[in-house]
């Protein structure tokens, strides 16, 4: 199985990439300060102090893209516009391609899911993120009939559920896969290229959600054969605003305008009965309306450039060793349950959730937060039918905070992740193992209460 290049003989990179906020400090419930522990980068990654400083580089030169006639104008267009082939190159695009730049992953499934030929059967697996989950169902693609596939426990098995219910699919239908490459709730990869193969074996096409496969490892369109990929710039440490949809043109050129309104139009002309005639323009630009992200889109090829040159295999290699690390010290805690759709031996990226024994998930993560200057997530992480898959729990509020909501033999009701990249300093991983280790053993030190749903420290006492 294979979802991305094999990366295991790179030389691992040593010391992190220099990233934003590395020296913030903050408060401690129990008195002083730490540097802060961001390992929450599934979520939103900081920023590359690269992609900052390219921006900064810039944002003097800043001006109105596609419009204007002044050099600054001009300047910003030729940078909006050399964008495209950056991150073209970034994911090893086919050159025929288009690059389409979005706010995000949600809004590039979005985008495809409006432009879905009449009819379409989708295919899209229930463990997906609900970016991935979600658009297809009678919003953006409008008349698309979704099948929705169970949650495979091996990844041959996904291959297998998907070649089975595409056997059983209209052959002559337009048809699309969505599949993630990386889970955000188990990091585990999915076998990418064998999905694309076992879709295109059945003349089906295939869109890759990338949200959390692009900021941890290099993903080749041409060599992976997928028809369109989607990724956000805040995951890969370019934290802007702007994301990308990147694949096939011809469903994008033949579909409306995601937006109507300027810079999607080529020509307007009032008609003689008093409507308006519209030209839509056939390239990216039909679907961008509206005055572009041109930082946002700017910050995104500053990352691209920045994971490149500091050799991506290199940050894979030392990223693998830290999940290694964090996974090997979880391993020792009895109360921890590591969650895993795949097995044990999975390849995975730098995202890893679990749950503790005794613990309410919201509780842990308050005081991982609270007392040690950790920040994590806790809950279903946008993934609600595959974290309940993993959990083996049912749909219900997940309880008081302070009162454990997974007893010893009981199941919990959400879970605590923890995810990690590029800027992660060993420290970071080192103290949160500590920290797991410490409170499992020795309990909280501080007492905790539920203010909207959440666990926060009791400061009223
Ligand atoms: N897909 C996956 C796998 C994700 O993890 C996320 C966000 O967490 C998304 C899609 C949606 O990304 P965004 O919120 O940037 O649109």
């Amino acid at each position: 199985m294979s979802a991305c290049p094999n990366t295991a003989t790179a030389t691992a990179v040593h010391t992190p990439l220099p990233v934003l906020g590395r020296d913030v400090t903050v408060p401690l419930v129990t008195g002083g300060e730490v540097t802060y522990a961001a390992l929450d980068y599934a979520a939103s990654a900081p920023a590359l102090q690269r992609v900052w400083d390219d921006v900064a580089a810039y944002a003097p030169y800043y001006g109105s893209v596609h419009r204007g006639a002044g050099y600054l104008s001009q300047l910003s267009t030729d940078l909006f516009e050399n964008s495209r082939t950056t991150v073209a190159e970034f994911l090893d695009c086919r050159d025929d391609d288009q690059v389409v730049f979005t706010r995000s992953t949600t809004d590039s499934l979005n985008l495809l899911a409006s432009v879905l030929p009449s009819g379409c059967q989708v295919f899209v697996f229930e463990t997906e993120h609900h970016a991935s989950l979600l658009p297809w169902a009678g919003t953006g693609g409008r008349d698309a009939r979704v099948t929705y596939l169970s949650a495979p426990r091996t990844p041959q098995e996904a291959v297998t559920i998907l070649e089975r219910a595409l056997a059983d699919r209209d052959p002559y239908g337009p048809a699309l896969v969505c599949v993630t490459g990386a889970s955000n709730v188990t990091g585990e990869l999915w076998p990418v290229k064998e999905l694309a193969a076992a879709a295109h074996a059945h003349g089906a096409r295939i869109v890759l959600d990338a949200a959390q496969l692009a900021p941890h490892h290099p993903v080749s369109v041409r060599e992976l054969d997928v028809d369109w990929v989607a990724f956000s710039g805040h995951k890969l440490y370019a934290p802007f605003g702007s994301g990308v949809l990147a694949g096939r043109a011809d469903w994008l050129r033949s579909a409306d305008p995601y937006l109507a309104g300027g810079g999607a139009s080529r020509t307007v002309a009032r008609r003689p009965d008093g409507g308006v005639e519209v030209e839509w323009h056939t390239t990216a630009a039909r679907h961008e309306a509206g005055s572009p992200n041109v930082i946002g889109v700017y910050s995104i090829a500053a990352a691209c450039k920045a994971l490149t040159e500091a050799g991506f295999d290199s940050l894979v290699a030392r990223e693998q060793s830290l999940v290694a690390a964090v996974r090997a010290g979880l391993a020792e805690v009895p109360q921890v349950r590591v969650l895993s759709l795949f097995g044990d031996d999975a390849p995975r990226v730098g995202v890893i959730s679990f749950v503790v024994e005794g613990w309410n998930s919201s509780h842990f993560a308050a005081a991982l937060s609270a007392e040690y200057g950790i920040g994590v997530r806790d809950g279903l992480f946008c993934a609600h039918p595959l974290v309940r898959t993993l959990l083996g729990s049912d749909p219900q509020d997940p309880g008081e905070c302070g009162a454990p909501d997974a007893a010893p033999g009981e199941k919990s009701l959400n879970a605590i992740r923890v995810s990690f990249g590029a800027g992660t300093p060993d420290e970071h991983i080192e103290r949160f193992l500590n920290a797991v280790r410490e409170l499992v053993t020795q309990g909280a030190r501080w007492t905790y209460r539920t203010e909207d749903g959440r666990c926060v420290p009791d400061t009223t006492g």
